[in-house]
């Protein structure tokens, strides 16, 4: 086999279903949506229209206006938190979020200290759960947003959204979650929220688009982060990437056909792929949370291995260690970190994702590779 790619969390190839869709309204179809006093204009805006509708269905949105296009999740969670706290800053300076937050997250946030906001990060249990408890005490009358990932990109670990919404109900602040990794793969309600993020790349949709998900009823207000010509209710400037958006919708109504499928072909991959593994190694940890977790993502400890000399063993395989190489050192996982898992063990930790065009030989092959070359590892170690 030549190259394998498991590494579904950090992308998705574009399904070409979505390709297809999308194609005509490069240079054929290419007029201005918003250019709606011709017929050119107006059929771009028709597809727009479609693909609002078939964001809104997948999510359980009540109205398609309640789906604001961006650039992807980065975007929609900078609009959501920036748009929030501009907007409501006479009501209070607190923003709650998880310490397990997408990096998109904790640097709006700390770019919202900076500006005199107060950001409280609530911990995660070792499954990588937020705790409830702490959570319900910050949010007092000064906060204004609560924001907590449905899934998360790392360990894959479901967050009890019903319990943080109904905790922001009760005390009447808005909600906004991060549901870039969680779309498509699990049922997500909108309706539970107040704002969700979403990702078009990670659902088999283009990169370069996303949307937020604002609520209408009641209203949730927020100031725009782009100024401009006014497009989508005001709140994102910009004239809207028709191709782009069509891919999207596309992508979302493929996810909502096929989701129950897929979730049972993934979840067969996965439970393939630790049977192997842990028939085979002793001393594998697995990270996250067994019951709330999505069947695709996998976070393995390999201990007294670095998942870094695994993944140079084994360079066909396309995945993802649990260090980030910033500058010249590895850094431990901030994820794992909180998640109160040991250096050695976070260092030694990969992250293996199934998706649509995983095949079962492909499960068997990485999952045989990777016992060889830990064993291997293991053998020279002299600490082993
Ligand atoms: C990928 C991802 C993002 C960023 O999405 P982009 O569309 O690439 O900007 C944000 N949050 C989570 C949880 C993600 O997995």
């Amino acid at each position: 086999m030549s190259e394998i790619y498991l590494d579904y969390q950090a992308t998705t190839p574009c399904d070409s279903r979505v390709v297809d869709e999308m194609l005509p309204y490069f240079n054929e179809e290419f007029g201005n949506p918003h250019s709606v006093n011709h017929a050119m204009g107006r059929r771009a805006k028709e597809a727009i229209e479609k693909a609002r509708s078939q964001v809104a269905e997948l999510i359980g949105a009540t109205d398609p206006k309640e789906i604001i296009f961006t650039s992807g999740a980065t975007e929609a969670n900078n609009l959501a938190l920036q748009g929030v706290a501009r907007f409501h800053r006479a009501k209070g300076k607190r923003i709650v979020i998880s310490e397990i937050e997408h990096k998109c997250v904790l640097e709006t946030g700390y770019a919202l200290e900076r500006e005199g906001f107060e950001i409280i990060k609530i911990p995660v249990s070792k499954k990588g759960v937020v705790d409830l408890r702490l959570l319900e005490e910050s949010v007092n009358d000064r906060a204004i947003l609560v924001s907590v990932m449905t899934v998360n990109n790392e360990v894959g670990t479901i967050q009890p959204i019903e319990e943080i919404s109904d905790i922001c109900r009760q005390k009447g602040v808005l909600f906004h979650t991060d549901a870039a990794q969680a779309v498509g793969k699990i049922t997500v309600e909108a309706s539970r929220t107040d704002l969700m993020s979403i990702s078009g790349h990670k659902i088999y949709g283009p990169k370069g688009i996303g949307a937020l998900y604002v609520q209408l009823k009641p209203r949730v207000r927020l100031s725009p982060v782009l100024f401009g010509g006014g497009q989508e209710r005001g709140m994102r400037s910009g004239t809207l990437p028709t191709p782009l958006c069509v891919g999207l919708g596309k992508a979302c109504e493929i996810a909502g056909q096929e989701m129950e499928n897929e979730q049972a072909r993934l979840t067969e991959f996965r439970e393939c792929f630790l049977k192997t593994i842990f028939d085979n190694l002793k001393k594998v940890y697995l990270n996250g949370d067994v019951e709330h977790h999505i069947p695709g993502c996998v976070n393995l400890s390999f201990d007294g291995v670095e998942g870094e000399s695994i993944m140079l063993g084994i360079p066909g395989i396309c995945i993802s260690s649990g260090s980030a190489c910033t500058s010249e050192i590895l850094e431990p996982s901030y994820v794992l970190k909180a998640m109160s898992i040991r250096d050695d063990l976070a260092h030694s930790s990969l992250r293996i994702g199934f998706g649509r065009f995983t095949t079962n030989e492909e499960v068997a092959y990485a999952a045989n590779q990777i016992v060889e070359v830990v064993n291997k590892l293991r053998e020279m170690s002299p600490l082993w």
